[in-house]
């Protein structure tokens, strides 16, 4: 794991172990405001000692930007009594899989037995903005890699917070990518300074846009590959062979297995074009 500092007040933790994953942390006059938790038990511990020294003690809240383990589970290691707060949607899958994926964990690696999962306590749907005393947090539905993602949106210094709305490669494998289109046309008209993804680099002013504009391109670009697959009659198994650099993106950006979370993408849009197709010829 490693950490850097995006100003004096902002932290973001980011796990070399899983897919450059980021958790996210703000200094306020109410104490640490945690944004999303790192996957293993050890990372959460380590960085919750960490804010722990750097806030005086002091916790306010936390964020959680989807339901995803890989940002839910280091959760566990901050204090108990804290509200945690994410959309009702993503309150609702926790509540419906959260569970039995953590048993899941657990069966493979030992090391999960130490984690709880913290449900959210606070949840809104259209808006939310949350204040400190120097510090408002502006929450909204950022969905598309999941229906239950959430920006939080720190108005001050116009940073923005995706959650996976924001990766390396954009995956909506679990999602909808047309969805996530229209996301990243909402977040390039706010036009924050900087955009801090819920996996890999952070995304500095004079930089955002253009990066907004490669994602968009690059779900355009795999919109039309399965379509091309779809026209052609050409089987479902033949998309493995699309390469990523086809799209306009490159290999390994997130330290992991890039080309199946591309093919999985391109897959997903074939079947939903697919079913869609079906759907109407009826
Ligand atoms: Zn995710």
């Amino acid at each position: 794991m490693y950490w850097e500092r995006v100003t004096e007040e902002i932290f973001v933790f980011t796990s070399e172990r899983y897919a450059l994953v980021n958790a996210v942390a703000f200094l306020t006059q109410s104490g640490v405001v945690v944004i999303d938790g790192l996957p293993f038990p050890d990372e959460a511990r380590t960085i919750a000692r960490f804010l722990e020294a750097q806030g005086g003690g002091r916790f306010s809240t936390i964020f959680l930007t989807h339901y995803h383990m890989d940002h839910v589970y280091g959760l566990h290691a901050f204090p108990s009594h804290l509200d945690v707060i994410s959309s009702r949607r993503c309150r609702e899958m926790l509540l419906e899989v959260g569970e039995r994926s953590l048993e899941e964990a657990r069966r493979h690696d030992p090391q999960f037995e130490e984690v709880t999962l913290r449900i959210p306590t606070i949840t809104f749907e259209e808006a939310l903005t949350v204040e400190t005393p120097d510090k408002h947090f502006r929450l909204m539905p950022l969905p598309g890699h999941t229906p239950d993602n959430i920006g939080i949106f720190y108005e001050e210094e116009r940073i923005l917070v995706a959650g996976d709305a924001m990766m390396a490669i954009p995956i909506i494998a679990d999602g909808d990518w047309r969805e996530e289109i229209e996301t990243l046309q909402r977040i390039k008209k706010l036009a924050p300074e900087t955009i801090i993804q819920g996996h890999g680099e952070v995304v500095l002013r004079g930089e955002v846009q253009h990066v907004i504009d490669r994602y968009i391109a690059y779900l355009e670009c795999i919109e039309g590959e399965a379509r091309k697959v779809l026209r052609k009659g050409q089987p479902r198994e033949s998309i493995r062979d699309i390469p990523l650099e086809r799209c306009g993106l490159e290999r390994v950006p997130l330290g992991i297995a890039s080309h199946a979370l591309h093919t999985a993408n391109i897959l997903r849009i074939y079947d939903t074009l697919k079913e869609e197709a079906e759907g109407t010829a009826e």
